[in-house]
């Protein structure tokens, strides 16, 4: 009973990653006309792991060959530079 309980509120949790690294950005940025002039150009235009559109206010950025990598959240890019070539090939 617990445990089955636990499966699922850890399945709601990851199902509102993404949502909850968008929120945490926003609420970061006090100052939203500083930030904006710093437009981080990224190599990608989505999430290359779960294909969520990258804003260029996310924190999660990776670095790879050269190019920066936007991501939603701290598991995509961890996820990404496990096996970076597998998420960019795969199209
Ligand atoms: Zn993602």
């Amino acid at each position: 009973m617990t445990r089955l309980l636990f499966m699922s509120l850890l399945a709601i949790s990851l199902n509102f990653a993404c949502q909850n690294s968008a929120s945490t950005t926003e609420q970061a940025s006090d100052k939203p006309t500083e930030i904006s002039t710093e437009v981080v150009q990224f190599a990608n235009e989505k999430d290359p792991v779960c294909g969520m559109s990258i804003d260029s206010t996310t924190v999660e950025i990776a670095e790879h060959d050269g190019k920066k990598y936007g991501f939603c959240s701290a598991s995509c890019k961890a996820d990404f530079l496990k096996d970076p070539a597998k998420y960019l090939s795969a199209k």
